[in-house]
């Protein structure tokens, strides 16, 4: 790639957005990494930690719902966090 001269140029107006992880060369306008998906810039990877949170919470209010509903299904639930040693999923927030 070093020998291409048109390359060079292009890399240095247009800062490639080199990842961390593998220093893979990602375009200017990529906001995650082609090869490894992380994302490229602090920003993105709060709004994603962000986003991912909201859907945890999400989930875990909807679990909460269906449990509270069926006592079946809270036994069932209960089990699995237990084993996974996960049982505050259903005793409130953590
Ligand atoms: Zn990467």
């Amino acid at each position: 790639m070093g020998s291409n001269p048109t390359l060079g140029v292009k890399e240095e107006v247009m800062k490639l957005k080199i990842c961390s992880r593998y220093k893979e060369k990602n375009d200017p306008v990529s906001e995650f990494c082609k090869r490894c998906g992380s994302a490229l810039e602090l920003k993105t990877a709060l709004d994603v930690e962000e986003e991912r949170r909201n859907y945890d919470y999400f989930i875990r209010d909807f679990l909460v719902v269906l449990a509270n509903r069926d006592p079946k299904i809270k036994k069932v639930f209960k089990k699995l966090t237990k084993a996974r040693k996960m049982e505050y999923l259903f005793s409130g927030r953590k």
